[in-house]
């Protein structure tokens, strides 16, 4: 087996498997689409995979894990201060003055 044939074998494996891997990877692990980024892999082989690794696992569901907040949708934000913006998760407790502020125009929602 001459080196080009062995080279270009390995791409295709690595592209083929890496193809794959980086499709189911990113389905789990990044918030962007798992077809477009087994696309990067598939066309750009062991550079397509690399960038995936370094740019594309952004955490998707890795996130909810390291997320200080409730995720989205399952709470509701139940305070709001009207001079800064900032956002409260606290249905039951009632809030005077706002941490992030001190301002007492805490807004109660729903
Ligand atoms: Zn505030």
């Amino acid at each position: 087996m001459s080196g080009a044939v062995f080279v270009g074998f390995v791409w295709l494996f690595v592209g083929i498997v890496g193809t794959l891997w980086v499709f189911i990877d990113a389905s789990e692990n990044s918030s962007q689409s798992a077809v477009l980024w087994g696309l990067v892999a598939f066309l750009g082989g062991i550079l397509g995979i690399l960038l995936y690794v370094l740019l594309g696992r952004d955490g998707g569901s890795e996130r909810s894990r390291t997320r200080t907040e409730p995720a989205r949708g399952t709470a509701k934000i139940s305070h709001r201060c009207q001079s800064c913006g900032e956002k409260y998760y606290a249905p039951d407790s009632e809030i005077s003055s706002c941490r992030n502020c001190g301002g007492i125009k805490v807004e109660r929602l729903g």
